[in-house]
């Protein structure tokens, strides 16, 4: 299956949640089994013999594909959340994302320097999120970090935020 296949099921829903954003709704990717089937093979192409220990997915949606991957990998999961959701001692990141402010945890023992992450989320938009996920993982002190995303939404550059030595991976690509 190709990823232009992949494309034509995730479905644009303007103005949500808030006037001037195109949400990218993944649910009726996910609904299909041929598609998640498909997804995730294609993902485990792309990271097989990295050396992957852990992938880390992002609250919520980077929950839909994370586990799922690690499966297939070979690796752990950890949770990336929103506060007040890990019940152990966690670190936090503030950050703004293209619609409003918001914070992220990670428990403090969750990542250790033998580890070779994958940070996982479904969506790149102004790279806020992400930015403040890979600050997380960095301050666990890890080996090597992987960062992929489902979809990417070009228009909004979130990839200079990044350090250039950090391999990025989007599959889905919008121009607009
Ligand atoms: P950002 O921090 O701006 O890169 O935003 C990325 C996060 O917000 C991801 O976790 C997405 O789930 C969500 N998000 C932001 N913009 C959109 C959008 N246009 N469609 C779907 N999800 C979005």
């Amino acid at each position: 299956m190709s990823i232009e296949t992949l494309k034509k099921a995730v479905r644009n829903i303007p103005d949500y949640p808030i006037p001037g954003i195109q949400f990218k709704d993944i649910t009726p990717l996910f609904q299909s089994a041929e598609h998640i089937k498909d997804l995730s093979e294609i993902l485990y192409e792309k990271y097989k013999g990295r050396g992957i220990t852990k992938v880390v997915g992002i609250e919520s949606r980077g929950f839909f594909m994370g586990p799922a991957l690690a499966i297939k990998l070979g690796a752990g999961f950890v949770p990336v959340r929103k506060p007040g959701k890990l019940p152990y001692k966690v670190i936090e990141e503030r950050y703004t994302k293209e619609y409003g402010e918001d914070a992220i945890q990670i428990h403090e023992d969750a990542l250790t320097p033998e580890d070779v992450v994958l940070i996982h989320d479904d969506l790149l938009a102004t790279g806020g999120t992400m930015v403040a996920a890979y600050s997380l993982v960095r301050k666990l002190g890890v080996k090597e970090i992987y960062i992929n995303f489902l979809i990417e939404l070009e228009e909004l550059k979130g990839r200079k935020h990044f350090p250039e030595e950090v391999e990025i991976c989007s599959m889905i690509k919008y121009s607009i």
